[in-house]
């Protein structure tokens, strides 16, 4: 079965929304208006329960099925939120808000799952619940996390979950998915070397932070090449250095380094930190300086369910004839939480010739709507079939 013609019909209006939360996005928890937004909508779709503030700025709408012998209920996410970038699309509705932009889609997303929740809550074709989530600060605030640890899963009793990205470069409606771990574990971390600054004629009578930190950085290229096994995953990126020296003539007493670590399994994750602070401290102490490490976990490694990938790809076929087989993405995903209390999957939808997500020229096609509607659409009616 093709798109459903109802999103063919409704595709004005549903452009009309993404076009306007593209208007005015909002950043990480601060979805106010986008929530407000989405809260509307669904008292006006007929949605049985609405509750806003699960999650800060998070909405959770209940649809029931025309019976609901199955007792199954099925939830949707969605992400609400934009990046702090300066849109340089110069499209007609780009953004109002300076420094804020949704360079990654979530305005397609919001607007994709409150098209859904339209159709369904006005043909309940389906024998069930389905609870459709609305969530703040995707891009690095945890806002999945923090629904889920408002007690979401069990206060709506949610038994699955489901949830899309977005994918540039890749034929506008077509899908992706993957089974396993498919988003990275993305972690963060600060390092301070202490030495022993003074005049750069004299080093012989400091500790050279500065050389002390080059060491560090190289040898932390040794965790990818030589201590995780090659056939698994694994990034360490160091992006910053900043000396507290700002002098040609001065040796730094301290280096600050930041950085990145992405791992694909629980595994590669805990040996990456464990090697990350032990090259630190023992390359510090080698030239007798010292380095404090503090390493910060993220969003963990987004694992899709065998089962619900399974069948979430038969219904990416019967929407759009084909579903690829995804990469591993070594970006981060907040999602992988709700992956971890419930059994779900994730998939990609085209996004067609777009540039890349993050990027002050990226858009959402909004030719990909019907689509992933459908796919929503057919996930809750598959998975609870009218009785
Ligand atoms: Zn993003
Ligand atoms: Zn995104």
């Amino acid at each position: 079965m093709p798109v459903k013609n109802r999103f063919a019909e409704l595709l004005p209006e549903i452009t009309a929304w993404r076009r306007d939360l593209h208007e005015n996005p909002e950043i990480l928890f601060e979805t106010h208006r986008t929530s407000a937004m989405v809260a509307d909508k669904l008292k006006e779709f007929g949605c049985d329960e609405i509750v806003t503030g699960i999650g800060r700025t998070g909405v959770v709408g209940v649809i029931k099925g025309k019976t609901d012998s199955s007792g199954k209920v099925i939830g949707l996410r969605a992400d609400m939120d934009a990046l702090p970038i300066h849109e340089q699309t110069g499209l007609e509705y780009k953004s109002k808000t300076d420094g804020a932009m949704h360079a990654c889609g979530h305005d397609g997303h919001t607007a994709m799952l409150l098209g859904a929740a339209k159709y369904l809550a006005e043909t309940r074709n389906f024998d069930g619940t389905v609870v459709v989530i609305f969530q703040p600060a995707e891009e690095g605030g945890g806002g999945g996390r923090e629904m889920c640890e408002d007690g979401m899963m069990d206060r709506w009793n949610i038994q699955e979950v489901y949830g899309m990205h977005n994918w540039p470069g890749h034929e506008v409606g077509s899908f992706a998915i993957r089974p396993g771990a498919f988003f990275a574990a993305t972690d963060q971390f600060d390092i301070t070397i202490e030495g022993l600054g003074g005049h750069a004629a004299k080093p012989h009578q400091t500790v050279d932070s500065v050389v002390v930190a080059a060491h560090v950085v190289t040898a932390l290229q040794t965790i990818a090449s030589r201590n995780a096994d090659p056939v698994d995953q694994v990034v360490v990126s160091v992006t910053s250095i900043e000396s507290s020296s700002k002098a040609f003539n001065v040796i730094a007493q301290r280096v600050h380094l930041k950085g990145t670590v992405r791992t694909m399994s629980k595994e590669m994750r805990d040996q990456a930190e464990t090697r990350l602070k032990a090259i630190c401290e023992g390359t510090a102490a080698t030239f007798g300086a010292t380095a404090e490490v503090t390493y910060y976990r993220g969003y963990p490694c987004m694992v899709n369910h065998e089962e619900q990938t399974e069948f979430a790809a038969d219904v990416a076929k019967s929407v759009s004839g084909d579903c690829e087989d995804a990469p591993l993405v070594m970006g981060g995903e907040d999602f992988a939480f709700m992956l971890e209390e419930r059994p779900g999957a994730y998939i990609l939808v085209g996004n067609g010739d777009s540039a890349d997500v993050h990027n002050p020229h990226y858009n959402f096609n909004d030719d990909a709507i019907p689509a992933g509607c459908s796919w929503w659409a057919e996930i809750v009616e598959k998975r609870m079939p009218a009785a």
